[in-house]
């Protein structure tokens, strides 16, 4: 995996520093959020959800994600001409839970799943077919054959699944929009993995090769169903300025097709999520008002209302909202260097354990009462609780120093990390509750109850204990 060198005052990727507070109609006051946080970590610990026998437990802020999901809404009706049909689909694989689309449905956001599990959870939470968006590299037929009856919008990545979405749409009528999905190859960002449009990512039609553009043109024409086209060019460690280009070459070649085929036949754009997140400081940086404004100057026509627009955020929307709280169970020394050793490790940030110079998490310190902890910074590492010696969350690390009893706060966790649990070790998946302010205190609801022994014998085998030696 590529260094991580994106740096947080530089959100747009082109030299200039725009850290500055989010403007109105982008979301509400970060320190709000950071009030919030602290009170639910305090509430948390008052009303047992952590303590001696729960040492590990996951916090959603039900307000802040309400405000992210508004924040989005409001910038790009910022820029969008009255009446364009605008549908935000969630990317369910951020945060793969129920009541988690529950809310952000009732905020008014759809949900982009990319398998059968994720449009599973998608209709468990009510969301409409017809606010679906399926996108995935390997559907099968009978997924497709699936989406199509439900009319649920899928994107074809490549020309093999547009041959077997030919036949079903011959054999059986759909209100499904369809369209294909392009890699503009623009180039990645600082993140090879996350990166989607390299020259030579697995996802969509690669546009630069060799006579991808009039096949596409050709494709189109010959199919007057064919209504959408699709992008996904950016992720996290992507410039935004990258994940303009991308939309514009996109936007570029919808108007070539249409002038091509002489009618208006793609009539929605679909470009994707991607906005990265500040891991480095609770500042919302970039925030969805900077995006839309750079895609107005960089692709005008794309909000004209010519067409009617889809996006894809996952990250952005709950990455900032999750935190992991744990109890420091044990505070050691090795080589001179403190070690808190704590409930969260490899399994609940997979991704920042094997690759932290690219998925470097911020820890918070609060004391045994859940209150932040004051105190000089001291070097530590903070560990987690899987046997091998790379479970750290955070190595060399400057926070008042952690005692056992203590509790360490795992931030801006919403999004790819407590939710994909990573069953090293046979550990636990730690329960998820959401929080709202409720007068003076905190109110809980429970948003996944933790794992308990008998499940994880239970997906372990244990139906089937004898079965290898009968064999
Ligand atoms: C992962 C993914 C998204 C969401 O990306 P984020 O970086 O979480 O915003 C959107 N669209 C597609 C096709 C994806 O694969």
């Amino acid at each position: 995996m590529g260094a991580h060198k994106e740096t947080t005052g530089d959100p747009m990727g082109d030299g200039v520093n725009r850290a500055v507070p989010a403007p109105a109609g982008s979301g509400e006051r970060d320190e709000d959020r950071v009030a919030r946080r602290d009170e639910a970590v305090r509430a948390a610990v008052e009303q047992g959800l952590v303590g001696p026998g729960a040492p590990l437990v996951c916090l959603l802020d039900v307000a802040g994600i309400r405000a992210s999901a508004a924040a989005l809404r409001a910038a790009f009706d910022a820029v969008t001409a009255p009446g364009t049909p605008v549908l935000h689909a969630f990317a369910v694989k951020a945060a793969p839970l129920v009541p988690v689309l529950r809310l952000l449905r009732e905020a008014g956001i759809g949900a982009e799943v990319a398998s059968a599990g994720e449009l599973a959870l998608a209709r468990a939470a009510g969301v409409a077919p017809a606010r679906t968006v399926l996108d995935s590299p390997a559907k099968t037929r009978a997924e497709l054959r699936e989406a199509l009856a439900l009319g649920i919008a899928v994107n074809a990545d490549n020309p093999q699944e547009l041959e077997r979405l030919d036949g079903l749409v011959r054999s059986a009528v759909t209100r499904s929009p369809v369209g294909i999905r392009v890699n503009p190859q623009v180039g990645g960002g600082s993140i090879e993995a996350l990166s989607t449009a390299t020259p030579t990512s697995k996802f969509g039609v690669a546009l630069r090769d060799e006579g991808a553009r009039a096949w596409l043109v050709q494709a189109y024409a010959d199919r007057p169903w064919l209504t959408r086209l699709h992008t996904h060019s950016g992720s996290q460690g992507v410039p935004l300025s990258l994940m303009a280009r991308g939309v514009a070459e996109t936007y570029t070649l919808a108007e070539e097709i249409n002038a091509r085929i002489g009618r208006r036949q793609i009539d929605t754009l679909d470009i994707g999520g991607g906005l990265p997140v500040n891991f480095g400081s609770d500042v919302t940086t970039p925030t969805y008002a900077q995006y839309a404004r750079l895609l107005a100057e960089v692709v005008p026509g794309l909000f004209d209302g010519r067409y009617g627009l889809v996006t894809e955020f996952g990250r952005s929307l709950l990455a900032k909202h999750g935190t992991v709280l744990t109890r420091v169970e044990y505070a050691k020394r090795a080589g001179g260097r403190p070690i808190a050793v704590t409930h969260a490790g490899v399994q609940i940030a997979a991704r920042t354990v094997y690759a932290p110079a690219s998925w470097p998490l911020r820890i918070a310190a609060y004391d045994a009462k859940g209150r932040p902890k004051p105190g000089p910074g001291v070097v530590q590492d903070v560990a987690g609780p899987a046997c091998f010696a790379g479970d750290l969350l955070a190595e060399g690390r400057s926070l008042p120093l952690l005692e056992a009893g203590d509790h360490a706060a795992v931030l801006d966790t919403g999004a790819y990390c407590f939710a994909h649990h990573y069953a090293y070790n046979s550990l636990a998946r730690p329960g998820v509750h959401g929080f709202a302010p409720d007068g003076g205190g905190v109110r809980f609801a429970v948003v996944r109850e933790p794992q308990t022994l008998p499940e994880i014998v239970a997906e372990s085998g244990g139906a089937h204990a004898s079965s290898l030696t009968a064999l």
